[in-house]
């Protein structure tokens, strides 16, 4: 059964981007384009991983996150912080917020799909 993943992520551009590689790769996707929507999306349909744009409108993607983690359903959900514009400082944020892993724009295509399939297995595992 194939794997869903939720992009949670407000510009276009990026989530065409986003789409295109893990659809090619066999993910089935969800989005959503703004951080309450995503908070929505992800309690609704549990995805296998969730992509978290930390610049949103609204609630941003650390808000986002710490919410997604106070539902017990969603607290182990791999989470992949998505930024670019990474300050110092963002990353032990992020983390602290309860994401797994932190990427920064520009980021390898193959790099980001390998760090997907790790936290999958390593999801899958436990
Ligand atoms: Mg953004």
């Amino acid at each position: 059964m194939s794997k869903t993943i939720l992009i949670i992520e407000d510009q276009e551009d990026n989530r065409r981007i986003l789409r295109d590689l893990l659809q090619s790769t066999g993910f089935e996707i969800l989005e959503a384009t703004s951080g309450l929507d995503g908070v929505a999306l992800a309690i609704d349909r549990q995805p296998d991983l969730i992509l978290m744009d930390l610049q949103l409108p609204g609630i941003d993607g650390y808000e986002a996150t710490r919410r997604l983690r106070a539902s017990s359903a969603l607290a182990r959900t791999p989470i992949v912080a998505v930024t670019s514009f990474a300050l110092s400082g963002d990353e032990a944020k992020a983390f602290e917020a309860g994401c797994d892993a932190y990427i920064t724009k520009p980021y390898s295509p193959r790099a980001l799909l390998a760090r997907v399939r790790e936290l999958l297995d390593q999801s899958a595992e436990t």
